[in-house]
């Protein structure tokens, strides 16, 4: 291995067959010996040392910086704009580094099949881990989508996979009108591991942004295997697992389509609307605070200082400790919005069961159906700083973005 350094164009003999492309940097968070190769087609190949029979330098592949992307007549315009993560960074195969994407060009070096789908404008906003985005990063990308929509036919948005669902759902709301799909897209495993599921998930994105969709949705691996990606709306979408390729599940709901070669919508779904309605103010002051039992009253009441609403991820169908309703009383009196949602993730909160939930009622908490916590609380945020006070309560039970669905699906 020593003559072979990252970034050589190699040919590998295995049992199973011979790869030849690009070696990458070894794996960050593997400790095996393994080599990866990118292939000609996109795909990361990991070998094994004991299983190689011969590894030769092949012919060398044309440098990073000579590919340059043409306009292309008759296709679509698709707009990509970065915002970081695993998805957003290419490997630099002179270098063996692994680099933001920051151009159209950067793009294509992940996934070079996108110039047959779609003439790619792209840019990036910001490049941050998603953990450390705020609701002004959503405002941020929100605003982006408005300016590139006058000049394209679809937008993506590659980020984080950790909190993607908190922005789609933001977006989903702040968007009240789409003409075009906003799709969003990550990856678990990043473009230099063998198993990287950056490929297919971007170039699925790019297919679904060119369809007749006005919704905001997630686009990321169906299954285990390499073959199709999941259509996800933007409110209904959770990450469910911390590193499988499909992490991503439409909770108490159903994906809205899939990608394969092609893409198959098995839902009713948003058409393109004629114009877009962006309302992108958020209130901050809003608390997603997690139940358990023994957590003291004034934790609580440390959580919900200040505030102006506040969604609580019960128990069961959606209850906290008795002695904690005289607090939320006096609270929602006061004028602030709470809401019940159930830290079961999957079902419906129902306040009619049991005395505390009946009592939360009276006190004039809302049960807000099988939304989901964090879609909930990212709802509250946007109906506070968009609508009266008076409406905001009674909206919080509508069903606006399919954030509450009426039918129930079997788990
Ligand atoms: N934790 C980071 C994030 O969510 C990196 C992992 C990823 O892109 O999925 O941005």
């Amino acid at each position: 291995m020593q003559e072979f350094q990252e970034g050589d164009y190699v040919e590998v003999k295995t049992k199973k067959g011979v790869f030849r492309g690009v070696l990458l940097p070894k794996p960050k968070f593997s400790d095996d010996d393994i080599i990866v190769i990118k292939m000609d087609n996109g795909y990361n190949v990991g070998v094994v040392p004991e299983e190689i029979r011969l590894l030769r330098r092949a012919e060398k592949r044309e440098a990073r910086r000579e590919i340059k992307v043409k306009f292309r007549e008759g296709l679509p315009t698709v707009s990509i704009i970065g915002t970081g993560g695993t998805i957003a960074s290419y490997v630099d195969y002179r270098t063996g580094a692994v680099h933001p994407a920051l151009s159209a060009e950067d793009f294509l070096f992940t996934v070079p099949e996108i110039v047959e789908e779609a003439n790619i404008r792209a840019s990036v906003v910001f490049n941050i881990l998603s953990e450390d985005m705020k609701p002004e990063h959503w405002i941020t990308i929100a605003r982006k989508i408005k300016d590139e929509a006058e000049k394209s036919d679809g937008i993506v948005v590659p980020h984080g996979t950790d909190t993607m669902s908190y922005t789609a759902a933001a977006l989903s709301f702040m968007f009240e009108k789409l003409p075009l799909p906003v799709v969003l897209v990550g990856s678990q495993r990043s473009s230099d591991r063998p198993s990287s599921d950056a490929y297919l998930n971007l170039i699925s994105a790019v297919k679904v942004a060119k369809t007749d969709l006005g919704e905001v949705v997630v686009v990321m691996h169906a299954s285990s295997s390499d073959d199709r990606c999941a259509i996800h709306r933007g409110t209904r979408v959770r990450k469910m697992h911390t590193s499988r390729r499909d992490a991503f599940e439409s909770v108490n709901s159903m994906p809205i389509g899939e990608v394969s070669d092609k893409v198959r919508f098995f839902r009713e779904y948003r058409r393109r609307d004629d114009d877009l309605v962006l309302r992108d103010r958020l209130d901050e002051k809003v608390s997603l605070i997690y139940y358990y039992p023994g957590m003291p009253l004034e934790v609580m009441e440390r959580m919900l200082e200040g505030m102006h609403g506040a969604v609580i991820m019960g128990t069961g169908l959606g209850h906290v400790a008795s002695e904690f309703v005289p607090l939320l009383r006096e609270k929602i009196r006061d004028g602030m919005v709470i809401g019940m949602t159930t830290q079961c993730i999957y079902g419906r909160v129902n306040l009619n069961v049991y005395s505390t939930g009946r009592e939360l009622k009276h006190a004039g908490v809302i049960p807000l159906e099988d939304m989901l916590p964090e879609v909930a609380y990212v709802k509250l945020m946007w109906l506070l700083a968009n609508y009266e006070p008076e409406d905001v309560t009674h909206l919080m039970r509508e069903n606006l973005r399919g954030e509450i669905e009426k039918r129930r699906f079997l788990k």
